[in-house]
């Protein structure tokens, strides 16, 4: 499916008409190319686009298209040439017209209220929809844009705006030629916009662009901008490389943000913040994705991989760096916490056996947005930090910058960073480091405490860790390199810090005088990629000191028991007896840690349990957290700080959601009313769950208040936060409404999937929802963008029973969805999964709680 070496753009140089307010744009180019001498025939990429005049010209003249051949299935054009090329240069004159696509990809159309909008997204493989070219990530070129359109509207590009024409109601925008990119990083926004004042640094202009009226909200994120952008500066010791810099809130935008070189481009709720309604988590968010954005400016942009399969060297990196320089920047936000739970997603997805490699061959495009998955961002981020630590930050930052110089304009492979950083580390990397990007899956390590004449040892054994316990011994059998990071405590309440790298199946780590060692836990602040499962009495050693051990390390010990427990290897009650202990737990992420098991047990578990076990189940979740919510209470203090706040929240989530707190629920009825009336009635970060409480039992008048709120909300974040809660609404005749939405312009396309998806996570909607998703795929299926696709799929296994696993597996074999091929497979296993466990799980529950055992 690849294009062949030559003929090799060297310099784009498109003239564009585009007026949001048609359905269709036109397009004229002049391409030069480097070429094999005699060449008769030049393919190119076209999707969806109807080209007119074509020629190209070598040294002796103007050549005429004798024949233009399409291939569908390479989404290729091929010219065919009157005669063949002279010399080893040549040029190419095309001119095209094109839909204004309804998909959020290629040039497409994004609205706002009646406002209208082209914007493009050309990452992986779209490119091809907006403009003939050679859309592969290894054949960078020069782009120099110009565009015409009506003088109402801005233009923004990659380049600087040199001059603009105007000529009567039209203007012709012509922007600075870009240094070389790849298609993919083509960037072009149209439509009425207003920017905010522009800060500087060093001499780059920064500035944020928005749809009317949200200029107000800019302020963070240019505050954002400027500090990461002296940050990453400053790390990779070369200067930010494309002049200036916008960024761009798009009204519908399929994924969070994408890294056109100079301007790039955000969902609104990613990038517009109100300082005084925001909530910690939001603004977290919105710092991190901007920051991981600016990495790509050289991790990505300056230099980019040389092909779909190596996407982890820019989405890896990104993940990973965003963490680090927020983290250096506000480390009273305690990043690292976030991507602890940012990366449980992946950990799970890499327990299954379709799980994949972070190196995934790529042959067609199809494949390659499917690898924008949680592998290829969480998984890679961990590898990339787990090498970071083992090889030390200063190595790392030089094997870092020698790769970035190395390669900048250009592209590169996971060998040349690997060489990069051995010659700065003066070691062999690749051996260490290989398996684990080569490799699926990730290691189990069993750590076991043995005495041996007075000196204690860890006894770790390695096996690769399945989530399903029916894999055999022989798929298991791996060993990989593992840099692991002991933190080992001292009777008298010292911590030590041991270092090994686990080569073999089994090895053992000296851990000193057996009196030296109170407990030891092996995967130190989470830093490497391992399921870690200690031995009973070191379990129940940590349980005792669950206090004792950093934040990252309870959240990891929660997520590794109950990995455990899904695969049968560890029991139910030792992960009960850890939650027992949260109580008085002050991190909020812990809390979050233990409510998606916890919210699975209660999806999963309790229907089957007889309701006097149900009963014992939801009161024993609320004698471990309402005395610490009453603590608390509704209201905060002035100078309460944030993460009392988020943990008010998170307390609010796990009374009201999973243990049916009556006074909870109560609470967040009462408080909905006034906080619908004033902003100011609660605390920001009980926004989403008192909101999300309140729909459950909610009825029209409450529904029609929800769609009031939203359509006139002031934030981005309100308007996600209302429209997403209406799929929390039980009613039948409300969850009809809500999926009727889903089929209206009242919700952008950007929000459908993520709609549906909280619809299957409603116990009183999934079913109806599904059946609906089958009804009315002829109308939804165009509102399903392709890179959203697979997060649909992967939320289907909340229906459960084997009789839908038979319905999802056959709807899809009828109506195929290539970007989310590997996601089905992945949802199916999930599916069996999930009734395994429930078959286990819910006699180890019943007897977990029975009366005369427990409370
Ligand atoms: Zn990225």
């Amino acid at each position: 499916m690849r294009l062949q070496e030559l003929p090799r753009p060297e310099r784009y140089d498109l003239a564009l008409w585009v007026n949001p307010a048609k359905d269709r744009f036109r397009g004229e180019g002049e391409l030069e190319l480097e070429i094999a001498p005699g060449t008769r025939a030049i393919e190119l990429h076209a999707v969806e686009l109807e080209l007119g005049a074509c020629s190209a010209r070598d040294a002796k003249g103007e050549v005429r298209v004798a024949r233009i051949r399409p291939s569908l299935e390479r989404e290729t054009v091929t010219l065919v040439l009157d005669r063949p090329l002279e010399g080893t240069r040549a040029s190419l004159r095309i001119a095209w017209a094109g839909p204004l696509r309804a998909d959020l990809r290629g040039l497409y159309l994004a609205r706002s209220g009646k406002r209208r909008y082209a914007a493009t997204q050309l990452e992986a493989a779209d490119a091809r929809r907006f403009f003939p070219c050679f859309d592969e990530p290894d054949k960078k070129a020069r782009f120099r844009l110009r565009v015409t359109t009506p003088t109402r509207y801005q233009v923004v590009s990659n380049g600087a705006l040199v001059r603009t024409e105007t000529r009567g109601s039209r203007k012709t925008v012509h922007f600075a030629e870009t240094p070389k990119l790849s298609t993919y990083l083509v960037a072009l926004v149209v439509g009425e916009l207003e920017a905010s004042r522009r800060v500087r640094v060093g001499r780059t202009p920064i500035r944020v662009w928005c749809v009317p009226g949200k200029k107000k909200l800019a302020g963070f994120a240019l505050e954002v901008a400027a500090v990461a952008l002296r940050r990453l500066e400053e790390y990779f010791g070369l200067p930010y490389p494309y002049g200036k810099l916008d960024l761009l809130a798009v009204p519908d935008f399929e994924f969070g943000a994408m890294e056109n070189a100079g301007a790039v481009t955000f969902r609104e709720t990613l990038l517009l913040v109100d300082a005084k309604t925001v909530t910690l988590g939001e603004k977290k968010r919105v710092a991190e994705v901007i920051t991981h954005e600016l990495a790509h400016m050289w991790y990505g942009d300056l230099v980019t991989m040389s092909w779909w399969d190596d996407l982890w060297l820019n989405e890896a990196f990104a993940t990973w760096m965003a963490f680090k320089i927020v983290d250096a920047w506000k480390p009273e936000w305690k990043m690292w916490l976030d991507f602890e739970s940012h990366r449980a997603p992946a950990f799970a997805l890499d327990a299954l056996e379709n799980t994949h490699p972070i190196y995934g061959p790529v042959a067609r495009p199809s494949e390659a947005t499917e690898n924008f998955d949680v592998i290829t961002y969480e998984k890679g981020a961990s590898v990339v930090r787990m090498l970071e630590s083992w090889l030390g930050p200063a190595v790392f930052r030089r094997g870092v910058q020698r790769y970035i110089r190395r390669h900048r304009e250009g592209n590169a492979r996971a060998a040349d960073l690997w060489r990069a950083l051995e010659l700065a580390a003066r070691k062999p990397v690749a051996p260490i480091v290989a398996p684990w990007v080569e490799r699926p899956g990730f290691p189990l390590v069993a750590a076991q405490r043995v005495e041996r004449a007075g000196q204690a040892f860890l006894l770790v054994e390695q096996e690769r860790f399945f989530a399903n316990p029916k894999v055999g011994a022989e798929a298991r059998t791996e060993t990989r390199p593992i840099p692991l990071v002991l933190r080992v405590r001292s009777p008298r309440g010292r911590d030590r810090i041991v270092r090994a790298l686990l080569e073999k199946k089994r090895s053992e780590i000296a851990l000193g005088p057996a009196d030296s060692v109170a407990w030891v836990y092996a995967n130190a602040d989470e830093s490497s990629f391992v399921r870690a499962l200690h031995d009973g009495a070191i379990l129940r050693a940590l349980g005792a000191e669950l206090g004792r051990l950093a934040p990252a390390e309870r959240m990891g010990l929660l997520g590794h028991q109950w990995a455990g427990v899904r695969a049968d290897r560890a029991p139910l009650a030792d992960w009960l007896e850890l939650v027992t202990r949260l109580g008085d737990e002050p991190e909020p992420d812990v809390l979050g840690a233990a409510h998606g098991p916890l919210a699975w047990l209660v999806d999963h578990a309790l229907p089957a349990l007889a309701g006097v076990h149900a009963a014992r189940f939801r009161g024993l979740l609320g004698g471990i957290f309402a005395p610490a919510f009453a603590r608390l209470g509704w209201s905060a203090g002035k100078s309460e700080p944030d993460e009392q706040r988020q943990r008010r929240a998170a307390l609010v989530a796990i009374l009201g959601n999973l243990a049916d707190d009556a006074d909870v629920r109560a609470g967040a009825e009462a408080r909905i009313g006034p906080y619908l009336k004033s902003r100011s009635a609660l605390e920001p970060n009980l926004a989403g769950p008192v909101v999300e409480l309140a729909a459950r039992n909610g009825a029209a008048p409450l529904f029609d208040a929800y769609l009031r709120t939203m359509k006139a909300a002031r934030t981005p974040q309100e308007r996600t936060r209302f429209e997403l809660a209406l799929a929390a609404f039980r009613a039948p005749a409300l969850v009809e409404r809500t999926l009727a939405l889903a089929l209206s312009e009242v919700v952008p396309t950007q929000d459908v999937v993520p709609l549906l998806v909280r619809l299957l996570a409603n116990p009183a909607a999934r079913e109806r929802t599904w059946e609906f998703i089958r009804e009315r795929w002829t109308d939804l299926s165009p509102r399903i963008s392709p890179g959203l696709a697979s997060r649909l799929v992967s939320a289907l296994p909340a229906l459960q029973t084997p009789l839908y696993r038979r319905q999802v597996a056959s709807f899809f074999a009828t109506h195929p969805l290539p970007t989310a091929a590997r996601a089905l497979k992945q949802a199916l296993e999930r599916f069996e999964l999930d009734a395994d466990l429930r078959g286990r799980i819910v006699p180890d529950l019943r007897e977990y709680l029975r009366p005369e055992v427990k409370l």
